[in-house]
């Protein structure tokens, strides 16, 4: 059967979207099918980790991100009160969008980095994945059709999809599926692979049915008495909540719990603009956008991330809570992972073993993600704000002081992770060559920057003021590092011989090699270190067939 896209991937959300990108940039033909009119209209989530900037960064619009989303010199602060405005009592002052470029390269060590986070609805950047992808000729989105099933067939997989609209049915034929439709995934269903993990979480905040309503209220700037945070989180004995800034100007997110047994159809709009309103502990005008709930407490990891031609990414075979801001995020690991073990074998380097690794390496990193979104939510949920705390009164400033020295503490656990965005590793994959000797610990809050092969490359900025991952080719790299490198030609022939793209770079640098600790390192398209040495192996094809999974 003649093959309508090398790949087709199910659903138009981040996961999707950035693999789209990921093949439309190699020129590899993919069709998407999302059963949505268009991108989200539901703002979720908020945090792109620095890890995920670096993604976009190698894809060229990273700059195009930060720049949607809050005005450029909008605080990206987290802070607690009792209402939002009544008393402040935690903050956590984090830089603005403006300064987040300049900033990044005066820093080092845990930080030692190519991007910051960004602090953007999902709204913009499924906006800007989507219109990226648009420029790719090889990348068609067909919005508005749903799909329905698959079949795997003779070198390939049938699938079947169906026009919301009006039910008209399509059959398209494509080497690849990959299902990238959330939570419901239709694919994961059909393959009978379920979640493992825990569903429920006992605390009392953080857990159970949670409602997010997008609204407009601009009014909330001229009540709130504190400089502006990009999280307000109202921390009080009768309620709490979350009110995250969408555009600075006076969107918002309200994030309550329903009580058990409550759904969102127990409220009307008026219910949720008077909890807001209570929330903020003042009254304004409310304009509500939409609403949309979801659950809270799951720390979930499909039993599987592959079947034959069949592959998952994203909430298809990972649930989080949000805490940590880590759903989405890993979800972009997850398809720049993929994408190239695909494109491998699109292009004929990639090796029989090569696809096996994508659910080796990229489970294990969705189970440590959910553990760490588990202990953030356990640290938020379990804190239970005491009756005074909003009293005026000497034991209401105590406990207002007691309050903001626990959050305080936590913010800082929560919001400042590069040991968990840029730690994640993959010891133990077959295509990584590891040595005999420990990685650093895995902390959340530092990350110790090491070539040690299986994890992320590490980053330093070149004379020039470019980023060492700016000179780094699309797909393999081989860098000589320091002033007397080895010769690599062996390498370069022997990559040729296979058909694997392999881009040489030289980085005389003396401090260059120090912090690879070898004169060669062999970084894999996604920039996790593959291999490193002081000269070409003598059976460098042996090296070559291990990384490629031949
Ligand atoms: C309130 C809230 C806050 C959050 N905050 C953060 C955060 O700060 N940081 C973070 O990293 N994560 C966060 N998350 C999680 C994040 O929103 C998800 O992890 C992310 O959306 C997952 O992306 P995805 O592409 O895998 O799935 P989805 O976004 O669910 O996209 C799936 C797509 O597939 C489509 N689809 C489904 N079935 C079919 C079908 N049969 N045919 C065709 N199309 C189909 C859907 O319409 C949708 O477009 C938050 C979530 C919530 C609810």
């Amino acid at each position: 059967m003649p093959h309508d896209a090398a790949v087709i991937i199910v659903g138009a959300g981040p996961a999707g979207l950035m693999l789209a990108n990921e093949f439309g940039r190699r020129g590899i033909a993919a069709l998407v099918f999302c059963d949505r009119p268009s991108t989200s209209p539901y703002p979720q989530a908020n945090a792109t980790q620095a890890r995920t900037m670096e993604l976009y960064r190698r894809l060229g619009f990273a700059d195009r991100l930060r720049a949607r989303g809050l005005p450029p010199d909008y605080p990206t602060d987290v802070a607690y009160f009792t209402r939002a405005t009544r008393h402040e009592i935690a903050r956590f002052e984090l830089p603005a969008a403006r300064d987040a470029r300049s900033l990044v390269k005066t820093l080092s060590g845990s930080w030692s980095a190519a991007e910051l986070p960004h602090r953007c609805s999902q709204l913009y950047i499924e906006q800007v994945l989507h219109d990226e992808a648009r420029r790719h000729r090889s990348v068609t989105l067909e919005f508005g059709w749903r799909v329905t099933g698959f079949v795997e067939e003779e070198g390939g997989v049938a699938v079947d999809a169906e026009r919301v609209a009006d039910g008209a049915k399509r059959r398209a034929h494509a080497q690849f599926l990959i299902g990238c439709d959330g939570p419901r995934s239709t694919v994961r269903k059909q393959l009978d692979i379920h979640y493992d993990g825990e569903a429920d979480a006992d605390r009392p905040f953080m857990r159970g049915r949670q409602l997010t309503t997008y609204l407009r209220a601009p009014a909330v700037y001229d009540l709130v008495p504190f400089k502006r945070a990009w999280q307000y989180w109202s921390m009080n004995h009768a309620q709490r909540g979350t009110m995250v800034t969408i555009d600075g100007k006076g969107e918002f997110t309200f994030g309550m719990q329903l009580p058990p047994g409550k759904e969102e159809s127990d409220y009307s709009y008026a219910d949720s603009a008077s909890l807001f309103q209570t929330m903020l502990g003042a009254n304004c005008p409310v304009e509500i956008i939409n609403r949309s709930p979801w659950h809270a407490g799951y720390s979930l990891v499909a039993q599987s991330y592959q079947r034959g031609r069949v592959f998952m990414a994203g909430d298809a075979v990972h649930l989080f809570t949000p805490t940590g801001g880590l759903g989405y995020n890993t979800a972009i690991e997850d398809v720049v992972n993929l994408a190239w073990k695909l494109a491998a074998m699109v292009g004929g380097w990639g090796g029989p073993r090569l696809l096996a690794t994508y659910e080796t390496e990229r489970r294990q990193v969705a189970r440590r993600n959910t553990g760490f979104a588990r202990y953030f939510a356990d640290s938020i949920g379990k804190f239970v704000a005491p009756k005074e705390i909003e009293d005026e009164t000497p034991e209401g400033e105590a406990a207002r002081e007691r309050a903001g020295a626990y959050l305080n503490r936590h913010v800082r656990e929560e919001f400042d992770i590069p040991g968990i965005t840029f730690g994640a590793r993959y010891d133990g994959s077959p295509i990584i060559m590891g040595e005999d000797r420990a990685p650093p610990p895995d902390r959340m809050n530092d990350y110790l920057p090491t070539a040690l092969p299986g994890g992320r490359a590490p980053h330093a900025w070149l004379g020039d003021g470019r980023s060492l991952y700016d000179v780094l080719g699309f797909e393999f790299s081989l860098l000589r590092l320091g002033p007397r490198p080895p010769d690599a030609a062996p390498l370069i022939a022997a990559a040729a011989a296979r058909g694997m793209p392999l881009s040489l770079v030289d980085l005389p640098q003396e401090e260059l090699r120090d912090l690879y600790e070898a004169d060669l390192a062999l970084i894999r398209p996604d920039q996790i270190v593959a291999w490193r040495g002081n000269a070409v192996p003598q059976d460098v094809d042996r090296l070559l067939a291990a990384v490629t999974g031949a």
